[in-house]
């Protein structure tokens, strides 16, 4: 299923039919009531869009710039400029041989994570920073709420392409907010607090060939949707409350950035599955220090709040850096005054 955010949604509802944003909303939330409970607010969104005659799949066909890139679509074809390279891996599960490679590209509108598995991995070794690249055939898979763009035996990929040319890159850049002042779908915004409450480390099965979530088939097994049944590794994600002084908010860390926080390596975290007073005293140890966050805000449908779902953690954030960004912004204020 693809998923297309709900801001995508009502802005497309907004540019096609001239309403506004406020009566989409609106709309939306009469239909949450009306259904209360049977779907979520992008459900909801679909259902108004579909009222207003906006079809929110069509032109998924042929080249696609990256930020109209979703999760879910299969048969993805875009054209970028090489941002990063990063070097082949081969791993071996003890049932499955194999290489992976990823890289990063590039477009006007944003950039997208690509992945090479097996044969495809070794035309990593081809590309160079700069180089412009044309894929299709790939197929999306969101990992850690990012999206991929992944390339198996039927995808292209297609170097130096004739008579494409890329603009300049549109490079991450991130918006500092208070706390309280963060909305729902927010994303690229950064948050600097304390760490006041830290819940308990949860482990969780995942794939060892394309680390996606692994379900349980029966008992003892395990199986991942593309791999089939697997021998599990695992993962790990870290739940802690920030507080910045205008308000707090429930921030989720998955595997690397849980490691960034926590400054130990993946082998060490694993270890405190088995080792709760280890953990606890890692836990107490993190009270109270001062983080900064990059990521995106979602709303937790259950519980009817806003969590933050970190892509970047910076667990020592520089203070001669945030007395910069102060100045900076006191500079402004006088500015506007
Ligand atoms: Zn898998």
């Amino acid at each position: 299923m693809i998923k297309i955010p709900l801001d995508k949604i009502i802005e497309r509802i907004k540019n096609e039919k001239g309403v506004s944003e406020a009566e989409i909303n609106e709309k939306i939330e009469k239909k949450l009531t009306q259904l209360s409970g049977l779907i979520s607010k992008e459900g909801a969104a679909h259902i108004i869009a579909n009222e207003y005659g906006v079809k929110l799949f069509e032109n998924v066909q042929g080249k696609m710039k990256i930020e109209n890139i979703l999760s879910g679509m299969r048969s993805v074809e875009t054209v970028g400029k090489v941002q990063r390279v990063f070097e082949l891996r081969e791993f071996d599960t003890g049932q499955r041989k194999g290489k992976v490679a990823n890289f990063i590209i590039g477009d006007e509108t944003g950039t997208i994570r690509i992945v090479l598995w097996n044969d495809q991995a070794e035309k990593i070794n081809e590309l160079s920073e700069g180089a412009i690249v044309r894929i299709s055939g790939a197929y999306v898979r969101e990992n850690q709420g990012r999206k991929e763009l992944h390339l198996n035996e039927r995808s292209k990929i297609t170097l130096n392409p004739e008579g494409e040319s890329i603009g300049e890159v549109k490079q991450f850049t991130t918006t500092r907010k208070d706390i309280k002042e963060l909305q729902e779908n927010d994303s690229n915004v950064e948050i600097l607090g304390t760490v006041v409450q830290v819940y308990d480390l949860r482990f969780f099965e995942i794939c060892p060939e394309c680390n996606k979530r692994a379900r349980l088939k029966d008992e003892n097994t395990f199986a991942c949707d593309q791999h089939g049944t697997v021998t599990p590794k695992y993962s790990y994600v870290l739940n802690f409350f920030i507080d910045d002084g205008t308000e707090n908010i429930r921030s989720v860390c998955f595997r690397n950035q849980a490691d960034r926080l926590l400054n130990l390596s993946e082998e060490e975290v694993l270890t405190l599955r088995e080792n709760p007073e280890k953990l606890q005293q890692i836990k107490d140890g993190l009270l109270g220090n001062i983080v900064k966050l990059v990521g995106r805000v979602t709303k937790n449908q259950m519980f009817d709040r806003l969590e933050f779902m970190t892509q970047l953690v910076f667990p020592n954030p520089n203070p001669e850096e945030e007395v910069k960004r102060l100045n900076e912004e006191i500079q402004e204020i006088k500015n506007e005054v």
